[in-house]
């Protein structure tokens, strides 16, 4: 089996071209922008969209979609050396339109929408036409735990009515449609199969946004919605009844590891701000730098970042190659989201007030760090599944080598 670390030509001139883009159109219009609070939003998607005429011109656009549908065409492993360039800057997989949650919506409606599903809100969604979002999670029950979903549809006619309550659902805002799970089986086989997706336009007439809920890192952009007779055309259902579990976990797969592949980016920039800060600052007769507690901060985060690298590299030739990717998935987004936060931690330590600050992008890199510890599977969950997959191969094989990425070593 060959193990090859090295890109094709090709690969390496989209890399390049994306880094460059990156450095030369896009975060300087990042800095002119200044921060989420400093713009009118109208102004902020004037901004974007011009920047996304300039990505589709320059041939850097869905990285993630193939090519008939106006995307790139590449594969995961591909993907991954892309979106940790692209989210070098917190604008970049906006601007190529590849960011959260319309990335996984246009995976998931790839694998689940009929055909005229797709035309009406693939096609528009990949054209960037349209914003999507994914209505999951909801304040009363915990959003860790899919099968306790209470938001009901039931069939009347044509139609389906539903009533929820939804919360943290990203983009709804600015999205024309949602993917939303509701409940649909009462006595379902398994307690798995009792949900159900729908695709719902908005606006539409029972689909009520409450507020955006405020978070820690102060900007908005997640809303709480109050679903009251909402009436969806059966037409309108995605995948078949009882399936919302399993459309739910396809789509999380590579949502969960293009997360990772943009918080690689963000780790890095941490790590090369802390060398960077290390190699100007003068404390006690040397560089902080020289000093060995400085050294081992760094050395711990080279060697997180090395690994979270490996991971999502492994993960993803694992759904390349169409292998069983959910342990790997589920250990990569783990590490990386813990890393991530670790790293940018002891980047702020290494600049002292200055990392405290807002004049360096660490204080907001931090704060936005925080979700991805519980976000798309907390950390418990994660570990749970991973240790009973462990336990699981221990006990079908006398040996626990399966779970630890069936690598052969
Ligand atoms: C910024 C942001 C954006 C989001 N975007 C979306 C979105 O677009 N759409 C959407 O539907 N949702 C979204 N969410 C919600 C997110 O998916 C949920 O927060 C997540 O699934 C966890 O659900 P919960 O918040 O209800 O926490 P809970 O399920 O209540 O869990 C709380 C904590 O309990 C612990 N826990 C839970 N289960 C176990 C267990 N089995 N064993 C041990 N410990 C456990 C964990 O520590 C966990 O962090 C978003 C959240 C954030 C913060």
């Amino acid at each position: 089996m060959p193990i090859d670390f090295t890109l094709t030509p090709e690969l390496e001139d989209i890399r390049l071209r994306v880094r460059t883009f990156v450095d030369e159109v896009i975060k300087p219009a990042e800095e002119r922008m200044g921060g989420d609070d400093d713009l009118a939003r109208d102004e902020y998607i004037r901004i974007i969209l011009g920047l996304r005429a300039k990505a589709q011109e320059a041939g850097i656009w869905l990285p993630h979609m193939p090519t008939e549908w106006g995307g790139m065409g590449l594969s995961h492993v591909e993907l991954a050396m892309v979106q940790a360039e692209a989210a070098k800057s917190r604008l970049g997989p906006w601007v190529f339109n590849c960011q959260a949650p319309d990335e996984g919506n246009m995976h998931t409606l790839l694998h689940w929408a009929t055909d005229e599903q797709k035309e009406k809100y693939l096609r528009p969604l990949c054209e960037g036409r349209m914003m999507s979002c994914f209505a999951m999670t909801e304040p009363e029950v915990a959003g860790s735990d899919p099968t306790l979903i209470q938001t009901r549809a039931y069939q009347d006619g044509d139609e389906w009515v539903i009533n929820g309550h939804k919360w943290f659902i990203s983009n709804a805002h600015r999205a024309q449609f949602a993917i939303l799970l509701a409940r649909t089986e009462d006595d379902p086989d398994l307690p798995q199969a009792a949900n159900t997706g729908f695709i719902v336009d908005i606006p539409s007439e029972g689909w009520n946004e409450v507020r955006e809920v405020e978070t820690m890192h102060g900007s908005t952009g997640h809303s709480e919605i109050l679903i009251e007779d909402l009436r969806v055309p059966a037409s309108n259902m995605l995948g078949g009844r009882g399936q919302g579990h399993m459309l739910g976990q396809y789509r999380l797969g590579p949502a969960r590891l293009a997360h990772c592949m943009r918080w690689i980016a963000q780790a890095e920039t941490a790590l090369d701000m802390m060398v960077d800060r290390a190699l100007n600052r003068f404390s006690h007769g040397s560089l902080l730098a020289e000093k060995q507690g400085i050294q081992w901060m760094i050395a711990d985060s080279t060697m997180e970042l090395y690994q979270a690298k490996l991971m999502v590299l492994h993960a993803a030739y694992r759904i390349d190659n169409k292998l069983d990717f959910k342990s790997e998935v589920s250990m990569a987004k783990h590490f990386v989201a813990n890393a991530l936060g670790r790293i940018i931690d002891r980047s702020i330590q290494v600049h002292g007030a200055l990392g405290y600050s807002t004049d360096t992008p660490l204080a907001s890199m931090y704060q936005h760090a925080r979700w991805a510890r519980f976000a798309d599977g907390a950390d418990e969950v994660h570990q749970m599944r991973i240790a009973q997959r462990t336990i699981a191969a221990y006990k079908d094989d006398g040996s626990t080598r399966a779970a630890t990425g069936d690598l052969p070593l």
